[in-house]
C-alpha cells in the first residue's frame, strides 16, 4: 500500500489535502464508517478515490445521476485512475464486470436502483470491495430536497458486505444529515461537517434597475462561463438571446426544451471556456464544471439554501469567481402570494420565514457571507473583505419618517394605489388624477420634500421585501402584517443608501488576472488537445494550473511535477507536449 500523500501528488498531482478532506480519507483507510458534509467544491470525490486506489479491491461508488458518472469517470480516468460505470449508457458490460472480477478496477459507480438488484448483488460476491462511496447522500432522507425511495434500499446490501461506507452530501440541513447517518448505519461520531465558506466566491446583491443592460456589462466583465438562473422559462431565452446579440456564445436551458437541444446547450456549456447559460434551477444538478466564473439571479431564488446551492456552483476549482443577485420588490411579492395561496396552510409560517431571511440577506448593510455563514450554523468574523458590502461598506440611512409617510398615504388612499401614484400624492403634485379622487384635500399630501421623494422607491422595496406592503393582482399596496410596528414607531427601518446612479461594474477578473499572453497561449495548447482528445478542456489541465505553468515556465518534465494538478498520468501524457507549447512562449 502506497502511503497516501505520495498517492496525493502522484496521481492527482496535489501538493496537500483541503480541510477535512485528510480526517475523512483518514477515517476511511481505517475502516471506519464516515459521513462527510462538505460544501460543493470542497473536493468531495477525492475522499473516496484516493482510499479506492491505496486500498485493495474496488470502490463501489453510489451515484443518482448518470452524467454525473460519466464526467466523473472520464476525469478519473484521466488521472490514471482505473474507472467503469454500469449503467444503461455502458457499452462493454462484460469488460466492465470481468474487470470488477479480476480486481482491476479502482472505481465502479453504479445508480441505486441498479446497485439494489440482486443481479449486482451476485456481481459484488465475486470481487473485492474496498469500501462503498454513497455520493449525494441526502438523497436518503425525505428531509433533504432531494429523496429517491432507490436509497432506503441500500441499506440491507452495505450492511451484507460490511465493506467501509462513506456517505458524501453538500447539504446544509441538520435534521437531514443525521437522518441520513440513522438511514445508511453510520454512527453519528463519524459525521465530518466542512466549513461552509467558499471564500473565493464574491458575492453581490443589487436591485434589479434595467437588468438586460445589468446582465450585459456583468458579462462583459467575465471572460469565462457563467450561468443566469432565470425565474421563468420564457426569460432564459429571451436573457440568452439578448447576450448572444451582444456578442457572447449564449444558450438558453429549460425543462421545456426539446430533449436534443436542451442536452447539446448543456454540453456546449460544459466543453465551453466562455459560454453563458440561461437557465430555470433545473440546470445544475449533475453538472461538475469547476470553471464556472460568475452565476447571476435574475430574480431572488427560492431560499437562502438553495441561493448557497446554486451559487455554489461557481469556482469550483477554487479560482476568483463571482454570485450576482439582481433582485426586485415584485420577487418578494410573487413569492408571497404564492405562499398566501398555494402552500398549504400548516407549512406557511415556516415558508415564511424562509422569505423574511431572505429578504434581510438582500437588504444587508453588511457583510454577506457572515449572513450566510450565520444562516448554517457557523459562527463566522464580522467581516470577510470579499463581499460587496465589505469592499464598499454602504452608508446606512433611517428611513423610518420617510416609511411612515408611504404607510399612512397606503392607508390614506383606501391602499388602492401603486408606489408611482404614491409618490405623486406625497410630493404634492396636483395632477388631474390626483384631484379627481379627491388626494390632493388629505392629510398626506405634499408632505415629503425632494430628498426624501428620492427614497420612495427603495424604502418601498424593503417594505414589500419585508412583508409590511403588499401589493395586489390590482395595483394596489395593502398593509403586511410589519406595518403596523413600524407606522407606530416600534420598528426602526434602516437601509442601505441606494447608489446615486446605476454603478459600472469593473471587471475583478481583469483587475486579478490582468490579461497574460502566456496564459492565453496555454490555453490555446489546451484547446486544440480538448479537441483532439475529445473531452472538455478542464478535464486535461484547470486555470489555476495552466496559470502557474504560465508563471514558472518550467523546461522539464520534474518542473512541471511540482505544479498544483499534475499528476503522474498527466505529467506522461500531456507533459512533453506542455513542455513544447512553453518553450514556444519564450520565442
Ligand atoms: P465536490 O464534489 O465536493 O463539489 P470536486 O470533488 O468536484 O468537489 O472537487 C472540486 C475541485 O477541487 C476539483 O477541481 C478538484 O480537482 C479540486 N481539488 C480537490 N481536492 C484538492 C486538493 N487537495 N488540492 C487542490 N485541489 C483540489
Ligand atoms: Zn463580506
Amino acid at each position: 500500500m502506497r502511503d497516501i500523500h505520495s498517492l496525493l501528488h502522484d496521481v492527482f498531482g496535489f501538493s496537500s489535502f483541503r480541510g477535512v478532506q485528510e480526517d475523512v480519507v483518514a477515517r476511511t483507510m481505517d475502516g471506519h464508517d464516515t459521513l462527510a458534509v462538505m460544501p460543493t467544491g470542497a473536493g468531495k470525490s477525492l475522499c473516496y478515490q484516493l482510499p479506492a486506489i491505496a486500498l485493495d479491491g474496488t470502490a463501489i461508488v453510489i451515484s443518482p445521476l448518470i452524467a454525473l458518472m460519466q464526467d466523473q469517470v472520464r476525469s478519473a480516468r484521466a488521472n490514471g485512475i482505473r474507472a467503469a460505470s454500469l449503467t444503461s449508457m455502458t457499452e462493454d458490460w462484460r469488460a466492465v464486470q470481468d474487470a470488477f472480477r479480476q480486481g482491476e478496477l479502482d472505481l465502479l459507480y453504479v445508480a441505486p436502483e441498479r446497485a439494489t438488484t440482486d443481479g449486482f448483488g451476485r456481481l459484488l460476491e465475486e470481487g473485492r470491495i474496498a469500501l462503498f462511496a454513497i455520493d449525494e447522500a441526502h438523497c436518503v432522507s425525505e428531509w433533504g430536497h432531494d429523496f429517491r425511495p432507490d436509497y432506503r434500499l441500500l441499506r440491507p446490501l452495505l450492511d451484507h458486505f460490511g465493506a467501509p461506507r462513506l456517505a458524501l452530501t453538500a447539504t446544509a440541513d441538520k435534521r437531514t444529515r443525521i437522518d441520513i447517518c440513522d438511514q445508511l448505519g453510520i454512527e453519528r461520531e463519524g459525521m465530518i461537517v466542512a466549513g461552509f465558506d467558499r471564500p473565493n466566491i464574491r458575492y453581490h446583491v443589487v436591485p434589479r434597475q434595467g437588468l438586460p443592460s445589468q446582465l450585459k456589462r456583468l458579462v462583459a466583465a467575465h471572460e469565462g462561463p457563467g450561468i443566469v438562473y432565470c425565474p421563468s422559462r420564457a426569460q432564459t431565452e429571451r436573457v440568452a438571446e439578448q447576450l448572444r446579440e451582444s456578442g457572447r456564445p449564449s444558450a438558453a436551458y429549460h425543462a421545456g426544451l426539446d430533449k436534443n437541444v436542451r442536452e447539446g446547450n448543456q454540453e456546449h456549456f460544459v466543453e465551453s471556456e466562455e459560454m453563458v447559460i440561461a437557465a430555470t434551477v433545473a440546470f445544475g444538478m449533475g453538472i461538475d464544471k469547476p470553471d464556472v466564473r460568475f452565476i447571476a439571479h435574475a430574480g431572488v431564488p427560492k431560499s437562502i439554501e438553495a441561493y448557497y446551492q446554486e451559487t455554489g456552483r461557481a469556482g469550483r476549482d477554487g479560482d476568483p469567481a463571482e454570485a450576482w443577485l439582481f433582485w426586485g420588490a415584485e420577487d418578494f411579492a410573487r413569492a408571497r402570494r404564492r405562499i398566501e395561496t398555494e402552500v398549504e396552510p400548516e407549512r406557511r409560517n415556516a415558508e415564511r420565514e424562509r422569505l423574511n431571511a431572505l429578504a434581510a440577506f438582500v437588504e444587508a448593510a453588511t457583510c454577506r457571507r457572515a449572513i450566510l455563514l450565520r444562516h448554517f450554523g457557523e459562527d463566522p468574523p464580522e467581516t470577510c473583505g470579499n463581499c460587496d458590502n465589505c469592499l464598499a461598506p454602504p452608508e446606512t440611512i433611517d428611513v423610518s419618517v420617510v416609511a411612515q409617510k408611504i404607510l399612512s398615504a397606503a392607508f390614506r388612499t383606501e391602499m388602492r394605489f401603486g408606489i408611482a401614484y404614491l409618490a405623486q400624492v406625497l410630493g404634492g403634485d396636483d395632477n388631474e388624477k390626483v384631484r379627481m379622487n379627491g388626494h390632493h384635500a388629505i392629510s398626506v399630501f405634499g408632505i415629503m420634500d425632494a430628498d426624501e421623494l428620492k427614497l420612495v422607491r427603495p424604502v418601498a422595496r424593503a417594505l414589500i421585501a419585508r412583508d409590511a406592503l403588499r401589493a395586489d393582482d390590482f395595483g394596489g399596496l395593502s398593509f403586511g402584517p410589519a406595518a403596523k410596528a413600524i407606522l407606530k414607531g416600534e420598528e426602526q427601518m434602516v437601509i442601505a443608501r441606494p447608489p446615486a446612479r446605476a454603478s459600472r461594474r469593473r471587471s475583478r477578473d481583469r483587475a486579478d488576472y490582468p490579461h497574460d499572453p502566456k496564459f492565453e497561449a496555454l490555453r490555446e495548447w489546451r484547446r486544440q488537445l480538448a479537441k483532439e482528445e475529445g473531452v472538455p478542456p478542464y478535464v486535461i489541465f484547470h486555470d489555476s494550473t495552466l496559470r502557474a505553468v504560465a508563471a514558472m515556465q518550467p523546461d522539464s518534465l520534474s518542473a512541471l511535477s511540482t505544479i498544483d494538478g499534475i499528476g503522474e498520468k498527466k505529467l506522461e501524457r500531456f507533459g512533453p507536449s506542455l513542455l513544447k507549447a512553453v518553450e514556444e512562449l519564450a520565442c
